[in-house]
């Protein structure tokens, strides 16, 4: 569910561009808990940004067809490092440490945010965030915080609504409404949200085709 009308030609060829991309081989190839551990910049990059429990790495999974690529765990705030796998050669996904784990310690949090801080401003080949937000909460202050950081470092970001299939479809669409509504007032924010599900399948597509656009070309292509 996207706010864009395109045209069913454009829409069908961004659909396949988003399936070639994501059917490469996707590998893990740094993670980085402290500063100095980030790799150079090099492919394009997405970053994936979330609360914690928000369904970060099931979605990773869905987007490439993985189980165990991004590990899901039942314990919020285990994965408090910066992971980077890079996708076909092409775009690197980066899986961003989940925020607002209540348990975790003061400086923990100070750390990771730390690192996340340093990383969103600093990274000249960083195209896009992907905003998670549990399409059954719609946005929290500490969704608002992020968006504040992203918008004072000018970059992009584009909502992804997760665990959409929990949601009856009218429901889904007045929770797409108001949070479009609540980005048209953001400097820095992508105008559509996409609603996803890792389980039924819902938006996978459409977030691939969306993401397709961002990675460098295909060789020969
Ligand atoms: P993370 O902490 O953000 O990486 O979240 P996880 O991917 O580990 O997911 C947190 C919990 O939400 C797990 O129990 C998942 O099974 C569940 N979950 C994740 N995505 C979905 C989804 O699309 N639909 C439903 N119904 N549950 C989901």
């Amino acid at each position: 569910m996207t706010g864009r009308r395109t045209a069913p030609t454009e829409q069908n060829g961004g659909i396949e561009a988003g399936r070639r991309l994501f059917a490469q081989s996707c590998t893990f190839v740094a993670a980085a808990a402290e500063d100095w551990q980030l790799p150079a910049p090099g492919h394009p990059e997405v970053a994936f940004a979330g609360r914690s429990n928000v369904g970060k790495s099931s979605l990773l999974n869905a987007l490439t067809g993985r189980t165990t690529l991004a590990r899901t765990s039942r314990v919020p705030g285990r994965t408090r490092q910066i992971n980077f796998f890079e996708l076909g050669g092409r775009l690197m996904l980066v899986d961003l440490p989940g925020y607002g784990y209540a348990k975790a310690g003061k400086t923990e949090i100070r750390r990771w945010t730390g690192l996340t801080r340093h990383y969103l401003k600093g990274r000249p080949n960083l195209r896009r965030v992907c905003l998670l937000i549990d399409a059954r909460h719609g946005l929290k202050d500490n969704d608002r915080a992020v968006m504040h950081d992203l918008d004072e470092a000018a970059v992009s970001y584009q909502v992804v609504l997760t665990k959409s299939d929990k949601l009856k479809p009218e429901a889904l669409s007045a929770t797409c409404s108001t949070v479009a509504a609540e980005l048209a007032r953001r400097a820095a924010a992508h105008p559509d949200c996409i609603a996803t599900s890792a389980v039924s399948g819902i938006g996978i597509a459409e977030l691939r085709a969306a993401l397709a656009t961002l990675a460098a070309p295909a060789a020969g292509g």
